[in-house]
């Protein structure tokens, strides 16, 4: 059972035999023909309203989703929600309110935007606190298998052995590492790069019990548990057949380093295969040429949108008309694009007469099967419309209307 419930969403079937997915990766193409499908994106940490990026990185994962079960997939899907870490007791702290409330209001705030969206919930749905006692067995593990050292009781992952498989140059992860909540210059440390993996607790702040003392968890080791125990089920502690452990970790771009490769190198630690068999990660969104960022105050807020009478449908359309992975900018142009193209739609299907559906659906199943080429898909919706214009002949617009829903989520 989910701990936040999340209202389901009805996904209209498609008869319609699909070609099987394929996804550019770092790594190179990966083909899912498998019958399952095992995914985790990483989740929000809520202290803050859902922004476009935030939006942006659920619909590309959303579309995969939506994808493979259309392909008739037995699909597993699970999202965390990081709710104990240092931005949300900060704000916590800013505020006067209780942490605890702030996430608890700041995740029903989330499944409202992404309900609004119209993005497909996980079917687990798991809040960081909510693992501990997992946390406290994976580090047990890990240090069986001699990659946790302690200092002054925190401790460390030893990513040494690892290191060879870095995404980025490692003076360039340096950086990163600092800027991202890492300690490189702590005394002590065995690489500057180890990962924190238990903090042990200071200040009052919120802690567990465990056998490694009172504390809390770093991040990776989050992400880590919670997407093998939920995506493995009760073996996760000693899967050890197969080459990947999951078919897929998503998440924002800039998740890429340190935290994917921090929480794959720490399962493999455990149980000595590689984590996923593909990283999947969307771009970064932008507002008219700058980077959007929390520090230039230009967040472009979901709800905020939704408030102002946009059409949700609009956002999902708007943020389609540009590949999921590369950075991108947010702009009126790409709105209003957007409600102008929604708008010719619903006119067509709400005719008696229109152009055939299965020359769509295929064209759409192209594209998004060629590594989620939603460009090209809007663009195949742009001709049946003008088909149906032009050229109206069967009484399928019922049938269209369902795989717009179906396969891209659009409910119109
Ligand atoms: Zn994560």
């Amino acid at each position: 059972m989910n701990i936040f419930p999340w209202a389901k969403i009805y996904i209209p079937p498609l008869d319609f035999s699909l070609p099987p997915l394929k996804l550019s990766t770092a790594q190179g193409e990966k083909v899912f023909t498998e019958e399952t499908f095992t995914m985790y994106v990483c989740g929000i940490t809520p202290y803050d309203s859902t922004h476009l990026g935030h939006a942006a990185t659920y619909l590309t994962f959303d579309l995969i989703n939506r994808y493979q079960r259309a392909s008739g997939k037995s699909v597993s899907f699970v999202e965390n929600v990081t709710d104990i870490d240092e931005p949300l007791l900060e704000r916590a702290t800013r505020d006067g309110v209780d942490w605890k409330d702030l996430a608890l209001n700041q995740v029903q705030l989330f499944q409202g935007d992404m309900a609004a969206l119209h993005v497909i919930p996980p079917q687990f749905f798991v809040p960081a606190t909510s693992v501990m006692g997992l946390v406290d067995q994976a580090i047990t593990k890990m240090t069986s298998t001699g990659f946790v050292y302690s200092i002054d009781n925190d401790l460390y992952f030893d990513v040494s052995s690892f290191l060879k498989d870095l995404p980025i140059p490692y003076d360039e992860a340096l950086s990163i590492f600092a800027e991202r909540g890492g300690d490189p210059l702590r005394e002590g440390k065995r690489d500057p790069l180890d990962p924190v993996l238990w903090i042990a607790n200071r200040n009052d702040e919120p802690g567990w019990e465990s056998s490694h003392g009172f504390g809390r968890p770093g991040w990776h080791i989050e992400c880590c548990v919670i997407s093998l125990r939920y995506l493995l089920g009760e073996r996760f502690l000693s899967e050890s057949k197969g080459e990947y452990l999951i078919d897929l970790q998503g998440g924002g771009s800039d998740l890429i380093f340190p935290h994917h490769f921090m929480s794959g190198a720490q399962a493999q630690a455990m149980l000595g295969i590689s984590f996923a068999r593909a990283y999947v990660h969307s771009g970064m969104i932008g507002l008219d040429g700058e980077k959007m960022s929390k520090s230039k105050g230009n967040l472009v807020f979901v709800s905020r949108l939704v408030a102002d009478g946009v059409d949700p449908m609009a956002i999902r359309y708007a943020l389609m008309l540009q590949r999921y992975s590369e950075d991108r900018m947010w702009t009126n142009e790409l709105l209003e694009k957007a409600q102008s193209a929604l708008a010719r739609i619903r006119l067509n299907l709400s005719k008696s007469e229109v152009a055939p559906a299965h020359t769509l659906i295929s064209q759409l199943a192209s594209s998004l099967s060629s590594d989620l080429d939603t460009p090209e898909a809007l663009k195949a919706i742009e001709r049946w419309c003008y088909e149906s214009e032009e050229n109206p002949t069967v009484d399928e617009a019922g049938v269209v209307s369902r795989a717009l829903d179906s396969l891209l989520g659009l409910a119109l």
